[in-house]
């Protein structure tokens, strides 16, 4: 059973078809991946980065494909809906009499892919072409973690021939007139609190208990949220982005009212903005656990350690072809750190500029949310950005090392 979203793009003639399967990640539809393609007139390329998970790459060579190419990444898959809780069906992209078109990905990122290909359908037809080769590449998975998607794509050879100089990933909507940019992420950490301690029956007062060990872990971890959270509220400039978060999301252990158990786990989710020193972060963890108990150990479920952030200089060319562009077009633009994770983490890995842009501005933030809508007026313009957008980048002239 397929889920059919269909956007229309009111007189513009497009007609975006795409169909996900039951978990939601695109199907291997050939027939439609390859008439957008022979719309667009330009060649595809299919690469199974794991079995039924297929990245899609389109291609318009440059005028010089010896030079670095631009990607305009999207990926495929939405998240579930709670049907119950939509004014509309989620999958029926319905138009209210506001302009506002209702769809699970409207914002999060069927917006985006489509406005890709609408651009470069437009430039295309105007007979345009840049010295830099640009690649649309159709991911799947990003909603669940990306290992059968960017993850695995990033390590095979298809990915390095793309010789990819930039990268445009997604972003999110921002309520005022301004547009969110984001040139980096927080690093996740899951990590599990271990803490043992003397068992015994649960009418004495039994000594080095696993629960005064627990309860003094969980308060060093939720003062320091505190402090985070007082940070951000007191800072006029942060956003979620620049502070660390930190949520007990569980807690293990005991078996019966009268034993005292021998172990307590407790566990956290952390996200962690590039700026901040990971080391010497651990070793605060490292202290905390001593301080709860000589015996208290930790480990990770998962630890990502990359501070890689893209250069939001104006002496960098791409970043330059960037923000002068959105200067030219009147837009406001507000860098950030994405405060969770996207596709963009895997591409920075690989030490690769990529900047994180859905253009939705005056628009409220509801991706994974009931009722995700975004204004036409919003999404047309969101066209016509990345119509000047991708030729600038297109034509950034040729970089030291390129020449
Ligand atoms: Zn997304």
């Amino acid at each position: 059973m397929g889920y059919s979203i269909v956007f229309h793009s009111l007189g513009l003639g497009l007609l975006l078809q795409l169909t996900f399967d039951q978990e939601y990640v695109l199907t291997p539809k050939t027939s439609r991946n390859v008439r957008i393609a022979e719309e667009l007139g330009l060649p595809m390329k299919k690469v199974e980065v794991c079995p039924g998970r297929v990245v899609a790459v389109i291609t318009w060579v440059g005028s010089r494909p010896e030079l670095k190419s631009v990607v305009l990444n999207s990926h495929t898959d939405v998240v579930p809906v709670y049907e119950g809780h939509w004014k509309y069906d989620p999958f029926a992209a319905v138009k209210d009499a506001d302009g506002n078109i209702y769809g699970r990905g409207s914002q999060d990122m069927k917006c985006v892919t489509i406005q890709y290909i609408e651009a470069i359908r437009r430039l295309k037809a105007a007979g345009k072409r840049f010295s830099r080769t640009i690649h649309l590449t159709f991911v799947p998975d990003e909603e669940v973690g990306g290992h059968k998607g960017m993850e695995t794509f990033v390590k095979l050879p298809e990915f390095h021939k793309l010789n990819i100089g930039f990268a445009l990933d997604e972003g999110l909507a921002n309520p005022t007139n301004a547009y969110t940019v984001f040139y980096g992420e927080r690093n996740p950490w899951w990590i599990t609190v271990r803490c043992p301690g003397s068992p015994g029956h649960g009418s004495r007062f039994v000594e080095n208990t696993a629960a005064e060990k627990l309860q003094r872990v969980i308060n060093s971890f939720l003062e320091f949220r505190e402090k985070e959270k007082h940070r951000l509220n007191i800072s006029e400039c942060f956003t979620l982005g620049d502070v660390t978060t930190v949520n007990m999301t569980m807690v293990k252990g005991g078996m019966a009212y009268n034993v005292v158990p021998a172990e307590m786990d407790v566990s956290f989710d952390l996200r962690i903005p590039p700026t901040v020193n990971l080391q010497e972060f651990e070793e605060k963890i490292k202290a905390w656990c001593k301080e709860a108990g000589e015996d208290v150990t930790y480990d990770f479920a998962q630890k990502h350690m990359d501070q890689n952030f893209t250069c939001t200089e104006e002496s960098d060319p791409w970043w330059h072809a960037f923000s002068s562009t959105c200067k030219a077009m009147n837009m406001t633009v507000k860098k950030e750190i994405f405060p969770a994770a996207t596709d963009s983490r895997f591409i920075r890995e690989e030490g690769l500029p990529a900047i994180g842009f859905s253009p939705m501005n005056l628009t409220p933030i509801l991706l994974h949310d009931h009722n995700e809508y975004l204004n036409e007026q919003v999404f047309l313009r969101g066209i016509q950005v990345y119509e000047r957008l991708v030729p600038a980048l297109a034509s950034v002239p040729p970089l030291s090392g390129e020449e």
